[in-house]
């Protein structure tokens, strides 16, 4: 333990309380008895990854933050747990139909990272689902022969014929019709030359799903077939002769459904369907319940569209007993189960990793010492400041902010003074400092206080683009869990913000994670001269990647895949690095071509060397570190 803690009854139970790490890691991470957080790539504490002795590694490999961590092992053990749960439930319900997972690429399309899936399934026959026709090539070309492709999304010709190409060449894509002019172009197309190719529906249910996605499903969902689209698309087939085409029902109702009530109804629904065309002769072999199986990025127990209250277990047995039960009473063949889960599969197997290149209070005010007797708001917005006690404050809060307001009025029409306004100023924070310390000795809870809590809060400045790495902490403020990743055995001394690198106020997480619920601040460690303080962004290897973008031209991180391996000697293998994204590559992305760019630098240099501004030995040393600029990382270096 260190110096500062000896006093402190501060434990490691403490922190794993505070940052909440057994309610969101499922079991892959932890925090070790060296204050570290620890990964346990299989859920399992013999196999286990110091993050922080594997982040001294990276740097001794000259591998910098921010730095993605994706522990391989983890996708692989996903994939297991995901399967066992539906084998337990078929067990238990006696149920015949045989269950495969399809991963959806879009959540996490690497290549590796699928591959990595494909290979961990040997055993059982993983798909894949393409929403886009780059996806579907990149499904047909990865998947072997016995794997399912889901091909979803709006199609095109095109799209069509690749997938009916796919089939040709032994792969096995189900095309999923998504609205009823597909199925006029499938059959149009399919009655020429081509082999008519394996269809599935997609059904808009009336089951609505909640929070954040909740407009992807109900009957204004954007995509499916309507009840009623669904019979002519039947009859559409029938006429063309294709109707054994038809041979799986899909639905999707939004990603990280919330409830477990919603899967139950849905699947009362869709199981409906399924008996009413059995019953029409239509051969359905395959039901696909989509995405939207959920996991938690805080606690269980907590009600906000980031967290769920049912297991993987919960999600098989009502997904297997709901078509069990009418499959048994309608007496009909028990059809093979596919579910679409991705962010499940995915969110836990990346981290992300940076450093604080920045640490600053909010400037300590000091009390104007004299008064100009003339300055009346200076003199009652002191006289306020010296009586505030726990009875009066959240009305003399708001005398404060009104007195402020209008100093700022007076300095804009010129009755205050740059000085007189600099007073004021520094008199407001001081004030608003005191009345924090009061609410909080006090217990005072308003919403004007909390807001004050985030405003005082000294900010640690990260090496990273919130837009780039975690841009659904932006986008829809989303919860991730963030902690750091080593002196978790200090007590955390001071509640912080964090923000990002780019220039824009909205660059900096609002929503934190802690032991209450929800908080606008993250208790963290002041910083220790001389040494690194390593943050880590967690649960984000779904849709994080793909969804960044290039705010202020930051691009992809430098990214490491992490594998166990019993022989090495920190029992894992550094098996991939992928280098960042250089900055020649990013400005490319924009038409700025690393040519062009430096011809016009020299042309200024050449310029300033003739004007006499510059010497030649100058304009050739600036000229290097502006070469060399473009091969490097946009990301701080130090
Ligand atoms: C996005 C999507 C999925 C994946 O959903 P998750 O909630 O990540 O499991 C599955 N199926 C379809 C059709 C999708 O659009």
């Amino acid at each position: 333990m260190s110096d500062a803690n000896k006093n402190s009854d501060w434990t490691i139970e403490k922190a794993r309380e505070l940052y909440r790490t057994n309610q969101w890691s499922d079991g892959y991470y932890g925090i070790n008895e060296s204050g570290n957080v620890s990964v346990f790539p299989t859920c399992d504490v013999t196999n286990q990854i110091d993050l922080k002795v594997l982040m001294d590694e990276l740097q001794k490999r000259n591998i910098q933050p921010p730095v993605l961590i994706r522990f391989l092992d983890i996708l692989s053990d996903r994939i297991k747990k995901l399967v066992e749960c539906f084998e337990q439930a078929r067990k238990t319900y006696d149920y015949s139909g045989e269950y495969c997972p399809v991963y959806p690429i879009k959540v996490n399309q690497q290549r590796l990272a699928v591959e990595a899936m494909i290979e961990t399934n040997g055993g059982t026959n993983l798909g894949l689902e393409a929403g886009s026709k780059a996806e579907l090539i990149a499904a047909l070309a990865l998947a072997s022969e016995t794997m399912l492709i889901i091909c979803n999304g709006y199609k095109d010709t095109d799209y069509i014929k690749t997938a009916m190409y796919g089939s040709r060449i032994g792969k096995k894509p189900i095309l999923v019709v998504e609205k009823i002019s597909e199925i006029k172009e499938v059959i149009e197309i399919a009655s020429g030359v081509e082999k008519m190719p394996k269809l599935g529906v997609r059904v808009k249910l009336s089951t609505r799903s909640e929070g954040r996605w909740a407009e992807t499903s109900g009957e204004q969902s954007k995509f499916g077939l309507r009840i009623s689209e669904v019979v002519r698309a039947i009859t559409l087939l029938k006429e063309a002769g294709k109707l054994d085409a038809l041979n799986l029902l899909h639905f999707h109702i939004g990603s990280q459904i919330p409830d477990i009530q919603i899967i139950k109804e849905a699947m009362t629904e869709i199981a409906r369907i399924y008996v009413a065309l059995r019953k029409d002769g239509i051969n359905i072999e395959y039901i696909d319940v989509g995405g939207g199986l959920g996991i938690n990025y805080a606690g269980s127990n907590d009600s906000s569209d980031y967290c769920i209250n049912y297991s993987i277990a919960d999600y098989a047995e009502d997904i297997v007993y709901a078509l069990k039960t009418v499959c048994k009473s309608e007496n009909l063949p028990e059809p093979r189960l596919i579910t679409e889960s991705g962010r499940a599969l995915t969110a836990h197997y990346s981290v992300l990793v940076t450093n604080a290149v920045d640490f600053s209070r909010p400037n300590v005010d000091v009390l104007p010492s004299r008064i100009n007797p003339e300055f009346k708001m200076l003199e009652d917005m002191l006289g306020i400041n010296r009586n505030l006690t726990h009875n009066n404050c959240r009305g003399f809060y708001h005398d404060i902010v009104y007195i402020y307001k209008q100093a700022v009025e007076g300095f804009r029409v010129g009755i205050i003074s740059l000085e007189e306004r600099s007073e004021i100023e520094s008199l407001y924070w001081e004030s608003m400092r005191k009345i924090r310390v009061i609410a909080e000795q006090h217990g005072l809870r308003h919403r004007e206080f909390d807001q004050l809590n985030r405003q005082l809060a000294p900010t640690y400045i990260l090496n990273f683009s919130l837009f780039q790495s975690v841009p659904d902490c932006w986008a829809i403020e989303q919860i991730f869990p963030i902690l750091p990743i080593h002196r978790l055995d200090e007590e955390p001394d001071t509640n912080c913000v964090l923000a990002d690198l780019t220039c824009d106020s909205d660059g900096c997480v609002v929503r934190y994670l802690d032991s209450g619920g929800v908080d606008e601040t993250i208790p963290l460690h002041s910083p220790r001269e001389g040494e690194p303080y390593y943050i880590g962004f967690f649960l984000v290897g779904a849709y994080q990647e793909v969804l960044g973008d290039y705010h202020n031209l930051f691009g992809a991180t430098n990214a490491v895949h992490i594998s166990l391996d019993a022989e090495s000697t920190g029992g894992y293998k550094i098996t991939h690095r992928i280098k960042g994204e250089t900055i020649e590559e990013i400005l490319g992305y924009f038409e700025y071509k690393a040519g062009h760019l430096i011809e016009s630098l020299r042309h200024s240099m050449e310029s300033s060397v003739d004007r006499g501004a510059i010497s030649v030995e100058e304009g050739v040393r600036f000229m290097t570190h502006f070469e060399r600029a473009f091969t490097e990382s946009p990301y701080l270096n130090d």
